[in-house]
């Protein structure tokens, strides 16, 4: 695996060098409100290399500290995921935990005349903020003693007032020219159950006086987030001076990730679930680590992808098909390679006997003797891909067969189709073709040259399979660039056909990768059932990539 190399590893360097910091410690602070998707992966990745580069720690911290969307399947989903890309936490922590902790930090904010109770609403609020041009204007309840300020505070706490109706503010500068700093709201309240601590709190601490807490009490060395934090930066600087905390974290922003013809924001992805226009959080075309896993791409080929994109302070966009390219790196040597068809047209081969069933040497993968080999069943009635076969050969490129014209059955013998029959739609149903018994590959036989090799499975030992070809769910063009997501859907982004595997995959389970000869990488599904298999495909066999 690449190994990482940032800007951020080069402070954490210099912080040991110079005995700011003694170790490494950061920390992964998802919050539980939907699965994780490869934006993630790159905050995970980040977070757990840079710590393991320098042998230090990173926690896994749950933001929960915004109930009305957290949920414990998610906590449960992210718990998964991160296990799955191979990292384990030093800790779990979960923000609630540090309620109490952090109340208490409100206190000392109020006693020390940094803190006050507001009851303007949320409207009132923002119009007193001011804007980017104009100062903001002090709320008429800033200056309420600190007696008064703590006799509320509890009030709010205890559940007197109605959720809205009353807020902690940091009392820091109305007219700072950062709007975050203009007393930024600390505690909202909100009658709501939580996922962990149930009614116990009715109040609920902002991110932004949350979290430099949280990184305090937990000795985070390097706080890692997105760019959007940066103008945060002060703020949280602010709370933890201002909260005297023994220990100092640091922040430090990094780019987020996008991927072509992608929307990675959970909000979005939720809808595209509610909307029930996927199958679920794990739909093998959605961006999230389970709808990735789904489709086939393996925990290395993600981590390679995102250390293969570098980082920096500056947002990215990537090309979709660099993350194929890993999968094809990571699975081009490992992976079995079967015989599928996905678009079957059944050849019969006249004059092989009939009732005979032959079984022939096929290795694994033709790259990679250690993998072993397998037998492959022959008999007088194969499937080839509809798209090998033509009737007349157009011309001198066409490397497949065609009527009077022999190609390789591919670890098979030679075969040279005679005549068609089709349906009154003029389809072809059946190709009828003769062989020659010499020509058993490994027998030696070279006196001709075949016009191209072609792949096929048995019919009577083959197993019905279904293939799901997915594209993408987002398509960006110059016309629809300006339209809700909804509306620049792919309605092609999945593509379902019906064939073949051959008969060594009967026991093929959920999550197993292959690379189907001369088509792509494929991954089971778990909709398989007894009696048809599932496979989605992971991606093809070439980049796809134009430059
Ligand atoms: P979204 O915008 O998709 O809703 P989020 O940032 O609100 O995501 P969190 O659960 O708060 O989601 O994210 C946890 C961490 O992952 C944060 O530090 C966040 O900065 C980081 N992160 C999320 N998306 C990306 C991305 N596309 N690129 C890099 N980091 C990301
Ligand atoms: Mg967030």
């Amino acid at each position: 695996m690449a190994e990482i190399n940032n800007f951020i590893k080069t402070i954490m360097q210099n912080d040991l060098d110079s005995g700011k910091v003694n170790e490494i410690i950061t920390r992964f602070p998802p919050e539980p409100n939907a699965y994780l998707h490869i934006g993630h992966a790159r905050a995970i990745i980040t977070n757990f290399e840079l710590a393991k580069a320098f042998n230090g720690k990173t926690n896994l911290r749950f933001d929960d500290t915004n109930p009305a969307k957290e949920d414990q399947e998610f906590v449960d989903g992210i718990i998964y995921d991160l296990a799955w890309l191979g990292y384990k936490p030093n800790n779990v922590f979960y923000g609630s935990d540090y309620f109490e902790a952090t109340y208490e930090k409100a206190i000392m904010l109020i006693k020390k005349g940094l803190a006050y109770v507001d009851d303007l609403n949320q409207e009132e609020i923002s119009k007193y903020r001011g804007t980017l041009n104009e100062p903001g204007k002090n709320s008429p309840y800033r200056d309420r003693s600190v007696e008064e300020n703590l006799k509320l505070f509890e009030e709010m706490k205890e559940g007197k007032y109605k959720d809205g109706e009353k807020t902690l503010r940091a009392k820091i500068d109305m007219a700072s020219p950062n709007i975050n700093m203009r007393d930024p709201v600390m505690y909202r309240i909100l009658h709501i159950n939580h996922h962990r601590q149930g009614t116990k709190w009715c109040i609920f601490p902002m991110y932004d006086f949350a979290h430099p807490l949280q990184d305090a009490f937990e000795g985070i060395t390097h706080s890692l987030c997105s760019l959007e934090y940066d103008n945060h930066r002060v703020l949280y600087d602010w709370v933890v001076e201002n909260c005297e905390m023994k220990h100092v974290p640091h922040q430090y922003e990094f780019g987020r990730l996008n991927i072509t013809n992608t929307i990675m924001s959970k909000r979005y992805l939720r809808q595209l679930v509610d909307a029930k226009k996927v199958l679920g959080y794990d739909d093998p075309r959605m961006p999230t680590l389970c709808g990735l896993r789904r489709r086939g791409f393996t925990a290395d080929s993600i981590r390679n992808f995102i250390l293969g994109t570098g980082l920096s302070r500056v947002n990215s966009t990537v090309e979709a098909d660099q993350l194929d390219e890993e999968l094809r790196n990571d699975l081009k040597l490992k992976a079995l390679r079967p015989n599928a068809v996905i678009n079957p047209v059944k050849v019969i081969i006249d004059n092989y006997p009939e009732g005979k069933i032959e079984y022939l040497d096929c290795q694994n993968n033709q790259e990679n003797e250690e993998l072993g080999s397998r037998k492959i069943a022959f008999s007088r009635e194969v499937y080839i891909e509809r798209e090998d076969f033509i009737e007349e050969k157009p011309n001198k490129k066409w490397k497949r067969a065609a009527l009077g014209v022999e190609v390789r059955l591919m670890h098979a013998y030679f075969i040279t189709p005679t005549s068609v029959e089709k349906d009154n739609d003029g389809n072809i149903t059946l190709i009828h073709a003769t062989y020659d018994p010499e020509t058993r590959s490994g027998s030696g036989f070279d006196l001709r040259k075949p016009n191209g090799n072609i792949h096929f499975v048995e019919a009577t030992t083959a197993i019905p399979a279904e293939f799901r070809l997915l594209e993408p769910l987002i398509l960006e063009t110059e016309e629809n660039k300006d339209l809700d997501f909804m509306e620049k859907l792919n309605p092609n982004s999945l593509n379902i056909v019906n064939g073949f595997v051959e008969e060594s995959l009967k026991d093929t389970k959920p999550l197993d990768h292959y690379q189907f000869i001369r088509n792509g990488y494929y991954c089971t599904d778990k909709d398989s059932t007894d009696t048809k298999l599932v496979f989605n495909r992971t991606c093809g066999l070439k980049s796809s990539f134009k430059l």
